[in-house]
């Protein structure tokens, strides 16, 4: 071992999805959306000046943080924006979890939360979910130094109503309570009306999923005026250009087609609700979920046995070799032509 090994950071990363070159595949491992982005972003790129990309982006931000409030209907300086929400998440726990106490969040959820707490060296507690997956709101009604709830949840796409965020909300005033919405477009109701009652509430949202832009790593996150001055801080700590010209560009051009983002999300929704009674049908059992992707158990193949088969017939689906949701797929929706494709592969493997 190297004398310089010793004082490297050990860490555990989070391990992302696979993305496989072959274009031919059936990709629902990692909740990719199966439609373009609106043709608004096409618009945009096409129009682009690359030599704009001499300059350095604007560092505030300033014309995405106003057509985010604008729709939203709150005030620029209540949005941050970020690298996609895995920045806009790290950033907050590296921000707002500073306390000796353990940040809370459930044992079965985004597999990165772990990872970031490990990384700054935050103390935390996994608080396990029921044998249903639902989660039980006065487990988090106890002393924390700060609590992460994804709503709806991943990978079981269960979702809280806001009566239950409130409730989270009301018996930690002390404490942040980061809501992480990157599915709630999918169907949820959202948590944001409750950020001009609560300080201590940030709503993460992401381009990922419902814009089909994961490609272009775009999140943001709401709340009070204090609390995003408090990311804003920390944030231009670390590095103060973040989003870059172009991707700037495209979110503004997303956030700017309105119709186009309403009827993706309605086409999923409607495949969604198809894809589980198929699966039913096939002789799956799942939570229900409010998501883009289906977290379902069969009830006599195993789980890897069905995700090997899949993938051997091109079709990628998501297994976490953990306990407690080993026996699990997660499947992501995608357009009916690919779930179709999954139901005939299905019903020949099984
Ligand atoms: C996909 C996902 C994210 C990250 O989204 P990006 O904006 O692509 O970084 C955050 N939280 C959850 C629960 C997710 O599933």
């Amino acid at each position: 071992m190297s004398g310089w090994e010793k004082y490297v950071r050990n860490v555990s990363p989070y391990i992302p999805g696979e993305q496989p070159r072959d274009k031919n595949l059936i990709k629902l491992n990692t909740n990719e959306n199966p439609y373009p982005p609106s043709p608004k972003v096409e618009e945009f790129l096409r129009g682009f000046d690359y030599r704009f990309l001499r300059k350095y982006p604007e560092p505030n931000v300033s014309e995405l943080r106003a057509a985010l409030a604008k729709y939203h209907a709150i005030e620029s300086d209540m949005v941050f924006v970020g690298v996609g929400s895995d920045d806009v998440l790290g950033m907050s726990f590296l921000t707002f979890f500073n306390s000796k106490k353990p940040v809370l969040f459930a044992d079965i959820t985004y597999s990165f939360y772990d990872v970031w707490a490990e990384l700054f060296g935050i103390s935390y507690k996994k608080v396990p979910l029921k044998d249903d997956f639902t989660l039980d709101v006065s487990d988090y009604c106890i002393e924390n130094g700060g609590i992460v709830i994804a709503n709806p949840n991943a990978p079981t796409g269960l979702a809280l109503g806001i009566s239950d965020i409130r409730r989270v909300l009301d018996a930690n005033r002390d404490s942040v309570v980061i809501v992480d919405e990157a599915y709630v477009d999918f169907g949820a109701e959202s948590a944001l009306p409750l950020i001009r009652e609560y300080d201590n509430l940030l709503v993460c949202r992401t381009f990922s999923k419902s814009r089909a832009l994961a490609g272009s790593r775009i999140g943001y996150a709401m709340g009070g005026k204090k609390l995003i001055s408090c990311l804003l801080a920390v944030r231009n700590s670390y590095n103060s250009y973040t989003i870059d010209s172009v991707s700037g560009g495209i979110a503004l051009a997303a956030i700017s087609d309105d119709a186009y983002f309403k009827d993706g999300i309605e086409k999923i929704i409607k495949t969604r609700e198809r894809t589980k009674e198929k699966l039913r049908e096939l002789g799956f059992s799942f939570p229900d979920s409010k998501a883009n992707f289906v977290f379902a158990s069969h009830k006599d193949k195993k789980a890897a046995d069905i995700y090997e088969k899949l993938r051997a017939k091109s079709i990628y689906v998501r297994y976490f070799n953990k306990p407690g949701i080993d026996n699990y797929l997660r499947i992501t929706i995608g357009t009916d032509e690919e779930m179709d494709a999954l139901f005939a592969a299905l019903s020949e493997i099984l």
